[in-house]
């Protein structure tokens, strides 16, 4: 590992003025299990200065405001297992932050580097598109708002300027009649990144007909976004195997629309329809 300059600011401003300093020799550390692995790679990384965020109280836990959920992204993701609030009200996030890693990396790992390193594979990234998230970034120019579904331009890139801290994950409260799931697909159970991934909410009329639906698929599109196309052929109707196959294979067409056909797409073409229907499913 190349040395580097170690700071640990105690309050966001300090952090700021630090990070505006620095300029583009500074890396922000979170927990690190994004951060180190790549520093540990012979002659991969650049940064000569690591701002450690992890003393920065404010940028810590999960609260409601109104309607709306408020999460830190300095939360771990053990944290937003074990939330009442998360399981009660976005049980899809809880759903996949359980299958994180092990549970050293859940213990250690946050949601504000998930989102921020923006790997493909990245669990919290579907269900808090399907959440309709917001974040919140602030730098020492200012703060900025921005819809989650607008951040990322491509795995590893996101709109963030690199002086700039992700202070606040917010997304409104799922209503009771909610259902929703996360449905991830990896090499083995434990320990794995995930291949394919699915996120889902359906809400149903007292009548039993779907009122709202939203699909957001992990890993397989060249950018995350809900598959509209999918969710309209279930809007209106009465949940089925039929209709939640229908609603699959709009997924996979969307994606070979997306990817053309590829040396991937004999194996995902199939396997994305089935991890959409199951993930509807699991919505029952
Ligand atoms: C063995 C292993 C298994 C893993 N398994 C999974 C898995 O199953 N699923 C999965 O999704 N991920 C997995 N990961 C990846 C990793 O654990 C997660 O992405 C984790 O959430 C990253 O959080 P962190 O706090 O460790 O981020 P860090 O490593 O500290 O930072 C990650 C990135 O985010 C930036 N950053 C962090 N916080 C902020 C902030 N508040 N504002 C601005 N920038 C910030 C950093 O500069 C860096 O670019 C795994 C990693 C390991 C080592």
């Amino acid at each position: 590992m190349k040395p580097f300059d170690y700071h640990s600011p105690r309050s966001l401003p300090e952090a700021c003025l630090l990070l505006a300093e620095l300029g583009a020799e500074a890396k922000i550390l979170a927990g690190g299990t994004d951060v180190l692995v790549e520093m540990r790679k012979p002659g991969s990384y650049s940064s000569k200065a690591v701002v450690d965020i992890t003393r920065i109280s404010s940028l810590k836990g999960i609260g409601e405001s109104g309607d709306a959920i408020l999460i830190g992204p300095l939360t771990t993701h053990a944290e937003i297992f074990h939330s009442r609030i998360v399981e009660q009200y976005a049980p899809l996030l809880k759903a996949a932050v359980a299958g994180i890693g092990s549970p050293q990396i859940r213990n250690r790992g946050t949601v504000g580097g998930n989102l921020m390193n923006a790997a493909a594979c990245a669990d919290t990234v579907p269900p808090l598109l399907a959440l309709n998230a917001t974040i919140k970034l602030l730098s020492s120019k200012g703060e900025r708002s921005i819809a989650l579904s607008d951040f990322f331009i491509k795995p590893y890139a996101t709109v963030a300027q690199r002086d700039e801290i992700l202070v606040e994950i917010r997304f409104p409260k799922l209503p009771a009649n909610a259902r929703s799931s996360f449905v991830k697909l990896g090499r083995r159970n434990a320990l794995s990144i995930a291949r394919l991934s699915v996120a889902a909410i359906l809400v149903k009329s007292d009548a039993g007909v779907i009122t709202d639906a939203r699909i957001v698929t992990g890993a397989a599109f060249p950018k995350w976004q809900r598959v509209l196309e999918a969710e309209k052929v279930l809007i209106g109707q009465k949940p089925s195997r039929e209709l939640f196959d229908a609603a699959g294979k709009k997924v996979s067409e969307a994606l070979i629309s997306f990817t053309g056909r590829r040396w991937s797409t004999e194996y995902k073409e199939p396997v994305i329809a089935v991890l959409v229907r199951r993930s509807l499913e699991a919505c029952q």
